[in-house]
């Protein structure tokens, strides 16, 4: 750790909310924490309410702070859920965590431990949790949220361009698009400094925006088009603006020649689709559909922009392949202004992928299925003996869960993440999490996934420690401490160097290999391994981001960075594929008994599980509860006023909100967040997986509401 840059009075650091990744100056007084814009990072000096208001949460009085085990464990009895927490000291609780992971491993074979990774952690954190399981334990059960928001996007665009991530930068879309395309994203409130930037190139530029969304979220009002399509439509949308472009010779010929595959056979599908029926699909007229059709193919470069809307169905992947399909019959991508460009949800989801915290690769997308990768991670991580990593592509956070009924998953290790109020269905979680023989979670607060823990380790905020976010579009930042981990916690990094060596030592293995030591000093020396390791980040070198230089992964040179966009002239794969697809409907849909579509995402003033939001006063003088937002028709007919109580309920459980009637929705729809545990949607929601992504579908299911008066 760089302790000369601990209890400076400001540091620059990065804003630990969002994909955006704003660059801040956060300073602290005491307990006050004030964070302004970096001067140079955006002329306009913007941070939206978050950044800018909702970090306090470093000083609540809720931080962890001390590790916590509970009594059974120190009375060497068996598992019992009743028995009290007991503050102990780091050594007791590492030693007791090392030795029932050792037990089960030696027990039940290292695929009967799982490891949930963490999208708020850094890069060199994520790395060794990943490193952790498959070098020690000899396991690829290692996921984290990326599967629960753009598993989806990464597996469809690995297949359609080659590389799982957001082709162009923010700054190239606003500055240089003529058209800008955005579909299941409400940029405004969850990637609110992009929304800004977006909205400044519509009054200033005066580009061409297009708005795709079953709710009129606030970017509509700056649109030229808005298609109210239905949840779930967007395959028969994309696939119905492809035949009308097809149908006008609006394609782009010779960049289809040269570049992509698959064309013929696609034509011909496309050409075979019955357009009437898209527009019944998606509510869309005709005429409306021409229009956006027209802009996208010749008012180019179009930048096409997606996020939640679109991934989180039971067919996320055929939607990411449709969209692929729009930009590469017009040739918008690995072009400036253009490009595919999934907005990733947490400051450092991108970071988690690109570290290898999934179950099927190893840092840098390196698959666990190819032998000729899997012998120079060996090699990288060799122990002494018949050292071998597991060839065998683990289990997803969701499979994960479930696997701790059948016993396949004995023990969960989960860093920094909430499934009791992430994952879909979450009655089923909590059950699921009573079955396990040993549960850790390692967090800066108590969570409501850490009341079925066997231990809690109380780990460091961003504030305290050292290392890299990589933000949406691929750009490596480097983030400082302000302050010395407050209380007992300990950086993330720290706790899990201390639990290697432990298992090290009580599994008699010993390092062979160049990078095999768990002996970091700090998070540069984490990074100089992920720069041996991992091709993409290779000269993503510590020097450098502290020189405040701009890199956009791969950053394959010692100097300069052209990479900020993809494709340019070829794709990561060769050729762009076309791939046909068919509209699918959703898993559950309504009917008498549930009449109701729930639709779920976030609230601009929260994030996610609600964990740091929940804990910042500030925000919640805004936004205490949870809200339900319903059209005014749907709330007259059942006698429900804005502002009253109403219960929502589905096949799977229910939930208590706030009315908010609106038109912003259409009747039959309801919309629902998951920021607070008696509110939250996932209560309600469907584990309906997509077969090839398993993210689950949380944006369409039945539900039923009744007034609570
Ligand atoms: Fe933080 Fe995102 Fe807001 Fe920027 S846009 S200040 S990164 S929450």
């Amino acid at each position: 750790i760089l302790l000369d840059e601990y209890n400076k009075k400001s540091v620059e650091t990065v804003c630990s909310y969002c994909g955006v990744g704003c660059k801040i100056n956060l300073s602290v007084d005491g307990e006050n924490v004030l964070v302004t814009p970096k001067q140079t990072d955006d002329k306009y000096n913007s941070l939206c309410v978050k950044g800018r208001y909702g970090h306090s949460y470093i000083f609540s009085e809720d931080r962890l702070k001390s590790p916590l085990v509970r009594k059974y464990l120190l009375d060497d009895g068996k598992k019992d859920l009743k028995s009290e927490f007991i503050e102990v000291d780091w050594d007791t609780a590492l030693d007791i965590v090392s030795k029932k992971l050792v037990e089960i491993k030696r027990t039940f074979g290292g695929d009967s431990i799982g490891f949930f990774s963490s999208a708020k952690c850094t890069n060199e954190e994520n790395y060794l949790l990943q490193k952790l399981a498959r070098q020690i334990i000899g396991t690829n059960n290692v996921d984290h949220c990326a599967r629960l928001c753009h598993s989806s996007t990464v597996v469809g665009l690995i297949q359609s361009v080659g590389s799982g991530a957001m082709t162009n930068t923010m700054d190239d879309i606003v500055e240089n698009a003529s058209t800008v395309f955005i579909i299941g994203s409400n940029v405004t409130e969850q990637h609110p400094v992009f929304g800004v930037k977006i909205r400044r190139a519509v009054m200033n530029r005066k580009i061409n925006l297009i708005v795709a969304d079953p709710r009129y979220i606030d970017i509509v009002d700056f649109s030229d088009i808005y298609l109210p399509i239905k949840p779930g439509s967007d395959v028969a949308l994309m696939n119905a603006l492809c035949k009308i472009i097809i149908e006008n010779g609006w394609e782009d010929k010779d960049y289809i020649n040269e570049r992509c595959e698959n064309y013929e056979e696609f034509k011909k599908y496309i050409l075979s689709i019955n357009l009437d029926e898209c527009v019944k699909v998606t509510g869309i007229d005709y005429e409306i559909l021409y229009k956006v059709a027209k802009k996208v193919a010749l008012e180019k470069p179009t930048a096409l922009i997606w996020a939640m809307g679109i991934t989180q169905h039971n067919h996320g992947v055929d939607n990411v392949f449709a969209l692929s399909n729009l930009q590469l019959l017009t040739g918008n991508i690995g072009v400036s202004g253009g490009g595919l460009n999934p907005l990733r949800g947490q400051n450092n989801v991108q970071g988690a992928c690109d570290m290898g915290c999934l179950p099927d690769v190893f840092n840098g997308y390196q698959r666990v299925m190819d032998e000729e990768i899997v012998k120079k991670f060996e090699n990288f991580w060799k122990m002494d003996g018949d050292f071998k990593l597991s060839r065998v592509v683990g289990k997803t956070v969701t499979e994960m869960v479930d696997s701790l009924n059948d016993k396949s998953i004995r023990a969960l290790y989960i860093m920094g993440e909430n499934p009791v109020m992430t994952e879909p269905d979450v009655n089923r979680v909590v059950e699921s999490l009573k079955n396990a023989d040993f549960l850790v979670v390692q967090d800066i607060f108590p969570t409501e996934t850490s009341k079925f823990a066997d231990v809690i380790l109380p780990a460091s905020s961003f504030a305290e420690k050292e290392g890299t976010f990589t933000n949406t579009e691929r750009k490596i930042n480097l983030i400082k401490p302000v302050i010395k981990p407050l209380y007992n916690s300990k950086p993330d990094l720290f706790i899990l160097s201390e639990l290697a060596n432990r298992l090290i030592k009580m599994l008699s293995l010993k390092p062979m290999g160049v990078y095999a030591k768990w002996d970091y000093e700090s998070a540069k020396d984490v990074l100089d391994e992920i720069n041996a390791t991992t091709p993409i980040y290779g000269y993503a070198k510590y020097e450098r981001l502290l020189n405040g230089e701009d890199l956009y992964w791969p950053v394959y040179k010692e100097t300069g960075n052209e990479t900020s966009i993809l494709h340019q002239k070829k794709f990561s794969r060769g050729k762009g594929k076309l791939h046909i697809v068919l509209n699918k409907p959703p898993k559950e849909r309504p009917n008498e008994e549930f009449p109701f579509v729930l639709n779920t995402g976030r609230e601009l003033y929260h994030w996610h599980g609600g964990e740091l939001t929940r804990r910042v006063k500030e925000l919640l003088k805004v936004c205490s509860e949870p809200i339900v937002m319903l059209n005014t028709n749907d709330a007259k007919s059942f006698g429900i006023k804005d502002g009253e109580l109403i219960k929502v309920i589905s096949r799977r459980g229910k939930i208590i909100g706030r009315a908010f009637v609106t038109e912003r929705l259409k009747s039959g729809e309801i919309f629902g967040n998951f920021h607070f545990p008696d509110g939250n949607v996932n209560k309600l929601t469907i584990k309906a997986l997509d077969s090839v992504a398993k993210i689950p579908e949380y944006k369409v299911c039945a539900v039923k509401i009744e007034r609570v008066g």
